[in-house]
């Protein structure tokens, strides 16, 4: 695959995902087409060595996975993990209310948005739907406007001559979308328009009335290139879509050599932005109990683990020309220049000396350099999945990922190289024979 190619299709992937619901139906259905068999946690599993299947829950989190072609049980995985959420805006369940013939749509900061970049913004919503159909069933559908609806307009810098000296924004009264227009003052029936709006998308289901909605807002925008030579991608969600597209596409690219050489599983959790604490999060049970059918022998799958390695994908920040100071001067990561090795000593990130060794040996062969972050010494460092999965699994860990700018906006930046060098990476990890050896 081209690189051209491949961030033509990141970017198919980021429009067509504006959820992490709508970013694992996407998954889904590429993972099929490629022959990943799709497995139900409510079904027996029959598994067969050799084959690739995929498990959806909630519909926001996904794992795929590859099966060796011999003694899978006996063996270990090469995991990879990601995340499939982003900071947002998410509609409140009775949103709608109607101020000087406006009609807005309360909302609810979802993780750790940038706030300010969601004002004069093109928004549109996004989400999954619960619904009754005309025969009375219940169905869970994801819908998407795919147009600007909605808006959070800026107050002029009349009103607010401070407006540019660090306004504090209040995310009950100053952050609801205006949503419409209404003539005479009447406030718009939201489920009315949900229902429409999943007729039109899915005219099948007849919808009848609406039980419960998980909406967010997003950025209508597209991705695209930018600078003077297309040296950078800007979009929204690229934390953490990025690291997901990238894993997927490569579990498809790699799925006859991968089973030629040994077990691999990617697993794309939903609710990072949030501590994980969730059913389809990091610190729910999906991971442990696929791993539990996979190979149901605790001891087997404990020998397993130990054989395994994890990495642990989720984009990492590139230091700002403007703010450079907010930067460890000797770990400056720069976009276009290789993924992110992320370390800290309190081990918000799993890195560790061992797994640093494995991966910056699989870039190294990859033909692919490596970036060292660590956060300044008089900050408090973020983390990730990587940390609770290293210790509630017990499988050497590191966390790396593309450099990124101004994350947590609602349009973030990496380089246009960083994609591809990630996937390079990552491709020659699930293709390789073995891992490289690190013990004795
Ligand atoms: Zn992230």
């Amino acid at each position: 695959m081209q690189e051209r190619q491949f961030n033509q299709d990141f970017f198919q992937f980021l429009t067509d995902s504006p959820t992490p619901f709508h970013a694992v139906a996407v998954m889904a259905e590429k993972l099929q087409e490629a022959g990943f068999h799709k497995l139900s946690e409510t079904q027996e599993w029959h598994l067969k060595p050799g084959n690739a299947y995929f498990i959806i829950r909630d519909n926001g989190a996904l794992a795929a996975f590859t099966l060796a072609a011999e003694n899978h049980q006996d063996q270990g995985f090469r995991f990879l993990g990601a995340h499939t959420d982003s900071p947002s805006l998410q509609i409140k369940p009775l949103a709608g209310k109607t101020t000087h013939s406006y009609f807005q749509l309360g909302v609810e900061v979802y993780g750790g948005p940038l706030l300010a970049t969601w004002f004069d913004r093109d928004l549109s919503i996004a989400g999954k739907v619960v619904c009754t159909t005309a025969d009375n069933q219940f169905a869970t559908l994801l819908i998407d406007f795919k147009r600007s609806v909605a808006v959070i307009p800026s107050l002029a810098i009349h009103f607010d001559r401070e407006a540019n000296n660090g306004r504090a924004i209040n995310k009950q009264k100053e952050l609801v979308p205006i949503f419409s227009q209404t003539a005479d003052g009447d406030p718009l029936n939201f489920s009315s328009i949900l229902v429409e709006q999943i007729n039109r998308e899915h005219p099948e289901k007849k919808a009848a009335a609406i039980l419960g909605f998980d909406l967010f807002f997003h950025d209508c925008q597209p991705p695209s290139f930018l600078g003077m030579n297309s040296e950078f991608i800007t979009g929204g969600r690229l934390d953490n879509l990025l690291s997901c597209f990238t894993g997927y596409t490569a579990m498809i690219e790699t799925k006859i050599a991968n089973s030629a050489n040994g077990n691999s599983l990617l697993v794309c959790s939903n609710h990072e932005e949030i501590g994980s604490l969730t059913a389809s999060g990091a610190k729910g049970n999906f991971l442990q109990s696929i791993l539990e059918r996979i190979t149901p022998d605790p001891l087997a799958r404990q020998r397993s683990l130990r054989k395994s390695f994890f990495i642990s994908m989720d984009n990492a920040h590139g230091v700002h020309p403007n703010f450079s100071d907010k930067s460890d001067p000797e770990h400056l990561p720069l976009l276009n220049h290789g993924p992110v090795i992320k370390t800290n000593a309190n081990q918000n990130y799993a890195t560790t000396s061992v797994s640093t060794a494995i991966f910056k040996t699989l870039a190294a062969e990859a033909g692919v350099t490596t970036q060292d972050f660590v956060m300044r010494s008089d900050m408090a460092c973020g983390s990730t999945i990587g940390p609770f999965t290293a210790a509630t699994l017990g499988i050497p860990t590191v966390d790396i990922g593309a450099p990124t700018l101004a994350m947590h906006s609602i349009r973030e930046i990496t380089g246009s190289r960083d994609p591809f060098l990630l996937y390079r990476t990552i491709s020659h990890y699930l293709s390789r024979e073995h891992l490289p050896q690190t013990e004795g």
